[in-house]
């Protein structure tokens, strides 16, 4: 959790924690510019709430709560028995993992990519995107961030003395950002783009199309793009979330970011993997070689068995998310609220009714419902006037938060 910061009196200068700790220990001026956890006011009525007996539910955190499918389990206990991989593994990730990513890859999005040289293992995604601003920017160099958005694309440019400038992502546009509305200077100081599609918070989803045109912009002003691809295989309705690399032209500009957290319930393990353009992901890779030391090699060989599995297992955990976000469409939309049912990701991203904001809505569906849900302002100011539901409870948790919101409600 984070601490709490306080900020100097030019409000970047350190900042001293609110533990009772010795004065002198002063945090550098990155990490105090990173903003307080912003769950901590939300986290401390929980806790009251549930010190009084109180049942709270939750749909604010996004993490499966179905458990990995058991043959990539009883692979990981396989492995592990195995003296060879309790070893170092390699910078870069095991040739067998390399290649199943870029054959799963290539029968997901029909593009090749060299394992050698195009794919590098991660210690899950989060890693991979937190690490690749250091290998891109210098000082005060400026990376284009969505808001709303996922806090790691900026949190991370900060804490390598980058520059993030906000990127907003409105309803309007379908929370695609609009480049040409930047302007020209900002663009071309630009170095970094982050993008994440299908979406979290929003949910929101690009077609070829879009990636086309932020691919065209982003070789006119040598923009490099950092495409999260998280949620490509949380999708609902028979929709197919595409690669950015799909796209002509992209690869050598781009590196996108894949998991199998979501994909096989694996948030625990800590594994994904990059791809992209050979000289990106070798700077990625050199940053990583002198940070940490790969991914235990079992765990490379379990997400192996995951990749190069039965598929039935993806298709079941979509289907149940499907099934509890039409329980909740279905009772919200019952209140008269406007909701658009998600095609991709594990989020419910709804505007809140008239007269409320983010931060006061949440309250309320706290205290006359013990209902959590993230106001949108976590994810940014552009996230003012919307809350985030996760669909990552069980069906009876969800069904009756659900039932307790349209009670409060009606
Ligand atoms: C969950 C999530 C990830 C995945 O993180 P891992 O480190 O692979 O577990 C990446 N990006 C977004 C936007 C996410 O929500």
């Amino acid at each position: 959790m984070a601490e709490k910061v306080k900020r100097g009196k030019d409000g970047g200068e350190g900042g001293v924690p609110e533990t009772g700790c010795s004065r002198k220990l002063r945090i550098s001026r990155r990490l105090g510019e990173l903003p307080p956890y912003p769950f901590a006011e939300i986290d401390r009525r929980v806790e009251e709430k549930r010190r009084q007996g109180v049942d709270v539910i939750n749909f604010g955190i996004g993490d499966p709560d179905l458990p990995t499918p058991p043959h990539i389990v009883e692979r990981l206990c396989e492995e592990s028995r195995r003296p060879e991989n309790h070893r170092y593994p390699s910078y870069r990730g095991m040739a067998r993992f390399r290649e199943a990513a870029a054959q799963w890859f290539q029968g997901r999005f029909g593009v090749s990519l060299d394992p050698g040289r195009e794919v590098l293992a991660l210690i899950g995604s989060k890693e991979g995107i937190a690490h690749f601003p250091v290998a891109f920017l210098d000082q005060g160099d400026t990376a284009l961030v969505p808001d709303p958005g996922y806090p790691v694309y900026r949190n991370a440019t900060i804490l390598c003395g980058g520059l993030p400038v906000v990127l907003p992502l409105d309803e309007e546009r379908g929370y695609l950002p609009d480049l040409g509305a930047l302007g020209a200077s900002l663009l071309e100081r630009a170095r970094l783009l982050f993008l994440n599609y299908p979406n979290n918070p929003t949910a929101a989803v690009a077609d070829i199309a879009h990636f086309e045109e932020l691919v065209h912009y982003a070789r006119k002003y040598d923009l490099i793009i950092a495409h999260d691809n998280a949620y490509s295989e949380i999708t609902y309705d028979g929709y197919q979330a595409p690669s950015l690399l799909e796209v002509k032209g992209a690869k050598e500009i781009s590196v996108e970011f894949h998991s199998l957290s979501k994909t096989y319930n694996m948030t625990g393990w800590r594994v994904g993997f990059a791809v992209g353009g050979e000289e990106l992901i070798s700077a990625l890779g050199k940053v990583k070689t002198n940070v940490d030391s790969g991914v235990f090699n079992a765990i490379q060989l379990a997400a192996v068995a995951a990749l190069e599995g039965p598929q039935e297992c993806v298709r079941e955990s979509c289907e149940a998310y499907r099934r509890r976000r039409d329980i909740l469409v279905s009772s919200l939309r019952s209140l008269g609220w406007e909701v658009h049912p998600p095609k991709a990701t594990l989020y419910l991203w709804m505007r809140v009714p008239r007269g409320y904001d983010a931060e006061s809505f949440t309250g309320e569906l706290l205290e006359k419902a013990d209902v959590v849900v993230v106001p949108g302002t976590a994810y940014g100011a552009h996230g003012e006037g919307y809350v985030r539901f996760s669909l990552t409870l069980p069906d009876d948790r969800l069904q009756e938060g659900a039932e307790r919101i349209r009670r409060a409600f009606s």
